[in-house]
This record gives structure tokens, C-alpha cells and sequence, in this order.
């Protein structure tokens, strides 16, 4: 236990650290549009003087969903229609969902739409009067660059502990049967698969670890947008299934739901810590599992073995 406490402060301090040395420039160009972001939100709560909730649900529902749907229907273009051609030569299972079994995803599609319509939409409403009491998330100054970058590390870290743990018990054989094996039915994951779960899964492993860190730090609403849209979009990333350029690699949680017993977290410190990435770190998956800085398909530059000839 101390030992964890010990590795995710270091942690969290590295990670500022860092933030913090590649944040310059950054926080130059924060400071020339910050007059500009700060005049926009004024006219923004005049505008909405009064009926702030609905500024509420533009920030935590509407925006993050739009996100989400747009790059997902990108993403469902390529897996259903397998376009554009190129893509496919970043499949990380190559050969699975080439094209997507449409009527499985039909299927899938109504416990996504499920999840998303009458569990997020409900649970972030029911989740208004408490974030209002910890903070106002309404308040006329905009968070500086580094409060923000510093909650946006409180955020991650905090969606680690609760999502690596979370995820191990439903891996428990009693909970998995009943609960988690429904997430698992998909080996190779597409993008909207990261909203196919069971409703208590989706409560406890989507929602929560994600909505708690803003709650406790009595974010504004500026900061939760931006969390609830990164967290969307990070967790399409790492079910989609292609390993593309610039973008996080999603070579982690694709190999758990290639292997259901390794890789249960999202960021891989607690994995470490708890050795359930033994497996992983000895497969070419492992040493593929980086940032793509080029177009070079990493399948292509790190090859997997042949396969032996019986
Ligand atoms: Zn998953
Ligand atoms: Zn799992």
C-alpha cells in the first residue's frame, strides 16, 4: 500500500514536472487567446444568466457526445466499410473485423446507445447539485494554464486507481460471469465498444473513475468539458483497434481484451506495480505499444515472428 502511495505520488510529481517543463510555449499561447477565451465565457454566462444548467448540459453532455460520435462514425466508416484503404495496414489483430460483423455491432449498438442515453445522460444530471455544492463551476475567472494542466494530472491519476481496481474485481469469476463477460465478448475491440459493458460496469468503471476527480477538485466547468471530451475520445482510442499515427497507442488494452488476464488499467503504472503485465512486456505488442510519430504502420517496422511450420 505504501509502496503504491509512494510510486503514484512520484508519479503525479514527474508528471507536473513534465507538464510543467514542455508547458512554455504552450502557456504563451494560453496567455495570447486567454483574453479571448475569457471574453468568449463572459458573454457565455451572460448569455445564459439565469439557466446555467444549460450551460451545464452543453459542456458535460452535448460537446463530449459530439466528440465521441464524430470520431466514432469516422471510425465505424473505416471498420464497416474498410475506408479509406490505407487504414488497414494499422490493425492491431489483423485479419479480425476486416470487415466488422455488422450484425454483431447492430446488436452491440443498443446497450451502447442504452449506456450512453439513460445511464451517462441520467448519472451526470443526478451528479449537478453535488458538483455545484464542491465549487461553482460558473465562476467568472477561467482556470490558469498550469491549475488546469495540474487538475488534468489529478484526473488521470485518479482514473488509474479507480479504474484498475474497479476493472480486477470484475475480473473476479463471480462478478466476470455476471457482469464483465459481456465486455469481453468483443476479442478485437472498435471503438464503440468502450461503452458496451453491462449497466453496473459502465456505472462503476466508465462513470465513476471519471467523474469523481472533478467532483473532488471543484472544477470549473471549462475543465470538466475538457476532461469528460478527453476521456471519450481516449477510451475510443484504446478500443478502436488500429494503432494510428499521432494518436495514444492503443496496444494495452487491446492485448486485455486479446488475453482477459493482463493489462487491466489505462495509463499501466498500477499493472506494473502489481506485475499483470508480465505476459505483455514479452510480446511484440509490448514493444509496438508506443507514440507514432510517422506514417510507417508500427506492424510494419516491428514485425511479428513468422509463425512456425508444424
Ligand atoms: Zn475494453
Ligand atoms: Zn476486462
Amino acid at each position: 500500500m505504501k509502496r503504491t502511495a509512494f510510486i503514484l505520488g512520484s508519479g503525479l510529481l514527474l508528471l507536473v514536472a513534465f507538464l510543467n517543463s514542455v508547458s512554455g510555449q504552450l502557456q504563451r499561447f494560453w496567455d495570447a487567446s486567454g483574453c479571448f477565451q475569457q471574453a468568449q465565457w463572459e458573454r457565455l454566462l451572460s448569455t445564459f444568466e439565469g439557466k446555467e444548467w444549460i450551460l451545464y448540459i452543453i459542456a458535460t453532455i452535448l460537446v463530449p457526445a459530439l466528440l465521441f460520435w464524430s470520431f466514432n462514425g469516422l471510425l465505424l466508416v473505416a471498420d464497416t466499410a474498410r475506408k479509406p484503404n490505407f487504414i488497414s495496414r494499422y490493425r492491431i489483430q489483423v485479419g479480425q473485423n476486416e470487415p466488422v460483423d455488422t450484425m454483431k455491432l447492430r446488436q452491440s449498438m443498443r446497450t451502447i446507445l442504452f449506456n450512453q442515453c439513460m445511464i451517462s445522460v441520467p448519472m451526470v444530471i443526478f451528479l449537478y447539485p453535488i458538483i455545484k455544492v464542491r465549487g461553482d463551476p460558473y465562476r467568472r475567472e477561467l482556470p490558469t494554464f498550469h491549475w488546469f494542466l495540474l487538475e488534468l494530472a489529478i484526473f488521470t491519476l485518479i482514473n488509474e486507481v479507480l479504474f484498475y481496481y474497479s476493472h480486477r474485481l470484475l475480473h473476479h469469476p463471480t462478478l466476470y460471469k455476471k457482469i464483465h463477460k459481456k465486455h469481453h465478448e468483443w476479442t478485437a475491440p472498435i471503438g464503440v465498444i468502450s461503452f458496451y459493458t453491462h449497466p453496473i460496469e459502465h456505472v462503476a468503471s466508465n462513470m465513476l473513475p471519471v467523474v469523481l476527480g472533478p467532483i473532488l477538485m471543484g472544477s470549473h466547468l471549462s475543465s470538466i468539458a475538457v476532461w469528460f471530451s478527453l476521456a471519450l475520445i481516449c477510451a475510443t482510442v484504446s478500443h478502436c483497434g488500429y494503432h494510428l499515427p499521432f494518436l495514444p497507442s492503443p496496444e494495452f488494452h487491446d492485448y486485455h481484451h486479446l488475453r482477459f488476464n493482463q493489462c487491466y488499467g489505462v495509463l499501466g503504472v498500477l499493472d506494473h506495480l502489481h506485475g499483470t503485465d508480465t505476459m505483455f512486456k514479452q510480446t511484440k505488442a509490448y514493444e509496438r505499444h508506443r507514440f507514432l510519430l510517422g506514417f510507417t504502420p508500427l506492424s510494419e517496422s516491428i514485425p511479428d515472428p513468422p509463425k512456425k511450420m508444424d
